[in-house]
C-alpha cells in the first residue's frame, strides 16, 4: 500500500470497538488478570497485550502500529516526548566505556544528554561533521557502539549521506540511529536507507496541532527488543490523550505536509530574492549544498528551514520579529501555524563550527495563505530597515 493509504488505514480496528472509526482512549494504570496463569502469560517477553499502563494500552499500540508501518520498520514504541525517544535510544545501546559518534548539527537537547547523562555514565561522545558521509569510517573506533544521525540538521539544515554512513557503520558492527523528525515518516524511509533505529518527535508533524508532547522510536527486528526495553525502563510513557491526539493528527499528515512543503518553498524562494538575505538553508532549493542528497533520498520537504541575514544590529532584527502578526515566536514546530525564531548554532557547534557573521532565523511555514505570510515578512523587513 502507498503511504497515503497506510496513513488512513493502519492502527485502526473499528470491529473491535463497536464500529467506532477511531481507537478509543484507554485511561489505565492497573491491568487486571483473571487468573494467575493469565498474569504469568502477560509477563513473558513476547507478550504483546496490555500489562501495565506505563507499557501502553490499545490506544498506544494503535499509534505504534501505524508509525512502524509508515517508517517501514519492524515495530515501534511510543514515549512521552521526542526527547524521551532520543534518550531511550542512547541508553539502549550505550554503557560505561562505550563511544558514541554524534552528528554536530544534532537537536540541542540531544547534545545536552551527551554532555550530562552520558558523560556522567562514562560514555565518550565525538561530534562529527554532518557532511562527513563515508568518511565516518575514520572516526569509528573499537569501542564505538552507535552512530547518531539527523538530516537535515537542526538549525543549520545540512543533509547527511545516510546510506554511506550506514554502510561504514555496519561494516564495523555499529548501530545507526536517526532523528527523522524533519521529514516525518512521509518524506524519508529510514529503514530502506540503512538506519537501524528511527526516532520521530511526534510532537511536531504527527500531532501537527501544537497541543501534545509525543515521541516514537521505530526499530528493525534485530534491535527492537533492546529499544523497547530501554523505553520502558526510562518510564517516560505518553499519556493516553496525547497518544490519541497523535493518532488523530497522523490521519491528515498526507494532506498537511505537502502544503507545509509548498508554503515553505514559496517563502524560501521569495526570501532568496530579498537584499537583506545572505543565504537560505533549505535542501529542497536547487542551489543548496545538500540538494543532491535530498533529491536522491527524500521524497519531499517539510515547512522548516533557515534564513541567514546579512549582518544587522540585534535591535533591528528584534524590531522586525517583534511586530510580526502571523509568525509566532516560540520553541517547537510542525503545527498548523507559522513560526519564526532567532537561533544561535555558533554557541553549540564544535566539529564544524558555525562562523556566519549574520543573524540566523528559523522559519516554520504553516498552512496560512502564503501571500499573507509574505506581506507579514515584507512589513518586517521595512521595520528592520527603519531600525538599522
Ligand atoms: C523538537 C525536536 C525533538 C524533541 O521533541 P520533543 O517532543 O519536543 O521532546 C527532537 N528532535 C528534533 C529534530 C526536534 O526538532
Amino acid at each position: 500500500m502507498k503511504k497515503d493509504t497506510l496513513i488512513v488505514t493502519t492502527g485502526r480496528d473499528p470491529e473491535a470497538n463497536h464500529g467506532v472509526v477511531n481507537p478509543p482512549v484507554y485511561h489505565a494504570s492497573t491491568i487486571l488478570h483473571p487468573t494467575v496463569a493469565a498474569m504469568e502469560a502477560a509477563q513473558r517477553p513476547d507478550y504483546t497485550g496490555t500489562r501495565y499502563g506505563r507499557r501502553g494500552t490499545p490506544t498506544t499500540f494503535a499509534l505504534e502500529e501505524a508509525v512502524a508501518a509508515l517508517e517501514g520498520g519492524y515495530r515501534s514504541v511510543a514515549t512521552g516526548s521526542g526527547l524521551a525517544a532520543i534518550v531511550a535510544t542512547l541508553f539502549a545501546f550505550l554503557e560505561s566505556g562505550d563511544h558514541l559518534l554524534m552528528v554536530d548539527s544534532v537537536y540541542g537537547p540531544s547534545r545536552r544528554t551527551c554532555e550530562t547523562f552520558l558523560k556522567k555514565f562514562g560514555v565518550q561522545t565525538t561530534y562529527y561533521d554532518p557532511t562527513i558521509g563515508a568518511g565516518i569510517a575514520d572516526l569509528i573506533r573499537d569501542d564505538t557502539r552507535l552512530v547518531f544521525t539527523e538530516a537535515p540538521g537542526s538549525l543549520t539544515f545540512e543533509m547527511q549521506d545516510i546510506p554511506a554512513i550506514a554502510e561504514a557503520a555496519h561494516a564495523r558492527g555499529v548501530v545507526v540511529a536517526m532523528d527523522n523528525s524533519w521529514a516525518s515518516p512521509l518524506f524519508f524511509d529510514p529503514f530502506r536507507h540503512g538506519v537501524d533505529v528511527s526516532i520521530q518527535a511526534a510532537t511536531k508533524y504527527i500531532v501537527g496541532h501544537s497541543d501534545a508532547m509525543l515521541g516514537v522510536i521505530t526499530a528493525n527486528e534485530t534491535h527492537f527488543g533492546t529499544v523497547q526495553q530501554a523505553a520502558h525502563s526510562l518510564g517516560a510513557a505518553p499519556g493516553p490523550d496525547d497518544v490519541y491526539l497523535g493518532l488523530r493528527g497522523l490521519r491528515t499528515l498526507g494532506v498537511r505536509l505537502p502544503r507545509h512543503q509548498e508554503n515553505g518553498i514559496r517563502l524560501a524562494t521569495w526570501l532568496q530574492g530579498r537584499p537583506e538575505v545572505a543565504r537560505i538553508l533549505h535542501p529542497a532549493l536547487p542551489d543548496d549544498p545538500g540538494h543532491a542528497l535530498w533529491k536522491r533520498d527524500f521524497t519531499g520537504a517539510c515547512g522548516l528551514f533557515g534564513v541567514l541575514l546579512h549582518p544587522r544590529p540585534k535591535a533591528a532584527v528584534d524590531a522586525m520579529l517583534d511586530g510580526l502578526d502571523l509568525f509566532g515566536m516560540g520553541a517547537s514546530w510542525g503545527g498548523y501555524e507559522s513560526l519564526i525564531l532567532p537561533v544561535h548554532p555558533e554557541k553549540i557547534r564544535t566539529a564544524r563550527p558555525w562562523t556566519e557573521p549574520g543573524p540566523l532565523l528559523r522559519i516554520h511555514a504553516g498552512l496560512e495563505d502564503v501571500a499573507d505570510l509574505i506581506a507579514d515578512l515584507e512589513a518586517g523587513f521595512a521595520r528592520l530597515a527603519a531600525a538599522a
